[in-house]
């Protein structure tokens, strides 16, 4: 597969905005969303444009009542910024399957935060998301997981490029929401509407890492 740099999938992300404006059209969008901290920027950006749909499926999140609380303040952005707007972004909640992802996970247990191990965990969701618009019928499928500093954008459009060849039937929306400011007109509509921000990623080793983290600021805060 050619090497492609980060920039190349944002400058399509915006030749494709561009390319539907002048359609006149409205395509149905599916996305991948894991939280309202990552969501709450793209679905004003994308409910501008597509019929929006989010698709919350993250069989990742540990424990299960985080996934839940995770999905409320999700819901609870989605109410905000609907009666704000007058649009209908919907929001399709996906039954929690951790114990399943768990077995999927084990053999990369031991790889750290940002390695294989997410690379796997992106692809599983993704692959879910892109099957599930396929089926029913979506124009577009996309993950807001790019709006992420922590993720790796380019890897998560590679995926998203593979699971087109696997999906024919859906258009994979390459993007890179953090640019062109997006970073930032996230982080402000986080402060207004006071959304809740998680400090783990999400999986069970995540969650470890946090604690330890948490424990070697505590030892040392303490010496
Ligand atoms: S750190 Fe996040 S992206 Fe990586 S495996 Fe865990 S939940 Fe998935």
């Amino acid at each position: 597969m050619k090497e492609q740099s980060k920039k190349y999938y944002y400058n399509l992300q915006l030749e494709e905005v561009e390319r539907i404006k002048a359609s006149g059209k409205r395509p149905a969008l599916l996305m991948h969303t894991c939280c309202a901290v990552c969501a709450c920027y793209p679905i004003g950006y994308l409910a501008e444009v597509f019929d929006l749909t989010l698709f919350y499926y993250n069989d990742n999140i540990y424990p299960e009542s985080e996934y839940e609380k995770r999905y409320q303040e999700l819901r609870r952005y989605v109410d905000i910024y609907n009666n704000n707007s007058g649009n209908d972004v919907k929001l399709i909640k996906c039954p929690y399957n951790g114990k399943e992802y768990m077995q999927k996970m084990l053999p990369y247990k031991d790889s750290p935060e940002g390695g294989e191990r997410c690379t796997v965990c992106f692809d599983l969701r993704m692959d879910k998301g892109m099957q599930y618009a396929e089926e029913n019928h979506y124009d577009y499928f996309t993950t807001v997981m790019t709006v992420s500093r922590q993720k790796d954008s380019k890897k998560l459009n590679q995926i998203g490029e593979q699971l087109q060849k696997k999906y024919p039937g859906v258009k994979y929306f390459y993007s890179d929401f953090k640019k062109n400011g997006g970073l930032e007109k996230g982080a402000e509509l986080v402060k207004q509407y006071d959304i809740y921000r998680q400090n783990y990623c999400g999986c069970v080793y995540s969650y470890n890492e946090m604690l330890q983290r948490a424990k070697a600021d505590y030892k040392q805060a303490s010496e």
